[in-house]
């Protein structure tokens, strides 16, 4: 009992201890922060801490109560500002995470596990477009839909940028790990399309032409993953040309075998296609119709009428019975807003998703079409669940005739098509997390053999994904045979790896 007392006591003697030495600690961090004029900032407590926090929180399994939370959260606005920031949490020994858009699948930019603060990138968010050289500056803190609307309305639709469909990911995010969208087949992904990046390195010190005085960390930075090469404060990109007319289309198809049979022949449609045409596909259990079943949306965009469009499809792919009620033509603009299910271009604008629910994702990639007997096993596992979905997106074109090693961004030759799977729930969801998250496993295990090994089963960083392991096991599944190259760049450049992540490229193979 003496010994029980003894250790309670001193565990509340250290709790204090912790307690007071955290509180110092924060103190002291923001005094740093303050005698260098750096005053957009919260704290644990405070009263905008939690909107802060919470903002930019795409997953909202990461807004949970058990979830480590930064001690305090800084909004610089400058590149200065993120210097002095980064220099006063190097002084103190924090760890740091940068925050872009706040979409990483498992919360890495808002999280840690050792006491952190959150540079957070919203207040920059400047673009300066350059319509003559096609090319644009953006401030570190951009999101996709601010930048598809600037450059659209300055060049009048005629020129655009290939990155995600959804238009709050922060841009900055989406090129550290790739950026694939509806122009990938057209012109590769993001990171194909990035001239120059200014970062902040780990001793603080600005590097303003990282191409040109760094250019092994410029290959790194564009698909070697988010939180690990430094912080990047600006990227320049190139810009692409676009026509003036552009047609969306997307149909709801149900009925597992007419799934089974229009996916098994799209397998050899859509990533051979010309690349001005996109056509995925989101596919999903549905109970609706009275007893389980497959729902799937076949969705994309072409490069031309609503008649050019169909001519095209009816040809190619007569099979999914394409009409002009699923067609809606436009511009660039139009399109980039419908394909991120908004209606008024103006949305494009909004930073924060209408919608947000809590879910975990996996990937793959294929690179030899599945068989339908294949394609139905596995859709005997989605209609046990609602809440779930797998899509697929067609490789092909530009994005698979870059190389590999062009830049960290490795998936290019031979691939087909690559798979996401999520399993999405709200919070007063009746499934529990558990079930769903062991049913997505589950999905994927079954996948295993029909996936692309390179030599350990590729998987997209992007959609980042923590069953795969620790920055060793995951690096090889998302770089293939970069890995080694960021390997070496990481051990060079940030050797003490203080730019961190759960997944982020070690310092040793
Ligand atoms: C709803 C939704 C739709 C998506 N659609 C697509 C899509 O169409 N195509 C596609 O390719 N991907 C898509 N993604 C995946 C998305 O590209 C990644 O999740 C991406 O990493 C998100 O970037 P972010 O800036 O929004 O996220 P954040 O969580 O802010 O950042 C992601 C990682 O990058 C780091 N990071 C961010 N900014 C910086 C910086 N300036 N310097 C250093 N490190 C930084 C963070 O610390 C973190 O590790 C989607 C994700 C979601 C949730």
């Amino acid at each position: 009992m003496r010994q029980f007392v003894l250790c309670i006591t001193i565990f509340c003697l250290l709790c204090t201890y912790t307690r007071i030495n955290a509180a110092t600690t924060v103190d002291s961090l923001v005094g740093c922060l303050r005698s260098k004029g750096v005053l957009n900032y919260t704290t644990s407590g405070s009263p905008f801490y939690s909107t802060a926090l919470d903002f930019s929180m795409q997953n909202l399994r990461f807004t949970e109560a058990g979830v480590p939370k930064p001690a305090v959260i800084i909004l610089p606005s400058t590149a200065q500002e993120v210097q002095k920031a980064w220099t006063c949490m190097l002084r103190g020994g924090w760890a740091l995470r940068v925050r872009n858009g706040g979409h990483s699948y498992e919360g890495l930019s808002s999280s840690a596990s050792a006491p952190f603060a959150i540079i957070d990138l919203i207040n920059m968010h400047k673009i300066t477009v350059n319509v003559q050289k096609k090319t644009a500056w953006i401030e570190a803190g951009v999101r996709i839909g601010e930048l598809y609307h600037a450059i659209a309305s300055q060049s009048s639709n005629r020129l655009g940028f290939p990155a995600g469909t959804c238009s709050t990911v922060g841009m900055s995010g989406q090129i550290m790990g790739g950026g694939y969208g509806m122009l990938s087949r057209k012109y590769g992904v993001a990171a194909d399309r990035v001239l120059q990046a200014q970062v902040i390195d780990g001793n603080g010190k600005l590097i303003k032409r990282v191409s040109t005085s760094n250019p092994d960390l410029f290959w790194a930075l564009r698909g070697g993953g988010g939180g690990a090469w430094g912080i990047v404060v600006a990227w320049k990109l190139k810009l692409v040309d676009l026509p003036e007319t552009i047609t969306t289309f997307s149909l709801w198809k149900t009925g597992k075998q007419v799934i089974t049979d229009l996916v098994y022949k799209w397998q050899t449609i859509a990533p051979k296609a010309p690349p001005e045409l996109f056509i995925a596909i989101y596919m999903a259990g549905i109970s609706y119709t009275g007893s389980p079943d497959m729902g799937a949306s076949f969705y994309g965009q072409y490069w031309g009428t609503i008649n050019e469009t169909l001519a095209l499809l009816n040809k190619i792919y007569p099979e999914l019975g394409l009409s002009e009620s699923d067609c809606k033509q436009g511009n660039w603009m139009q399109a980039a807003t419908t394909m991120a299910g908004l209606s008024d271009p103006d949305a494009l604008l909004n930073r924060q998703q209408s919608s947000r629910n809590y879910f975990k994702g996996k990937s793959d990639f294929v690179s030899k079409p599945l068989t339908k007997a294949a394609l139905s096993a596995a859709y005997d596992i989605m209609v046990k669940n609602t809440k779930g979905w797998m899509i697929f997106e067609p490789y092909g074109g530009v994005i698979s005739r870059i190389p590999s090693s062009a830049i960290a961004f490795p998936h290019r030759e031979g691939r087909l098509f690559m798979i996401q799977y999520q399993a999405v729930w709200a919070e007063d969801s009746n499934s529990s997390e558990s079930n769903l998250i062991e049913w997505l496993r589950g999905l994927y295990s079954y996948m295993a053999p029909f996936a692309t090994y390179t030599p350990s089963r590729a998987a997209y960083v992007n959609y980042i994904d923590l069953d795969l392991g620790d920055g060793m096991g995951a690096g090889k599944s998302y770089f293939g045979a970069n890995f080694v190259r960021l390997v070496e760049i990481k051990a060079r450049f940030d050797p003490s790896d203080v730019f961190n992540q759960p997944q982020s490229v070690p310092v040793t193979m």
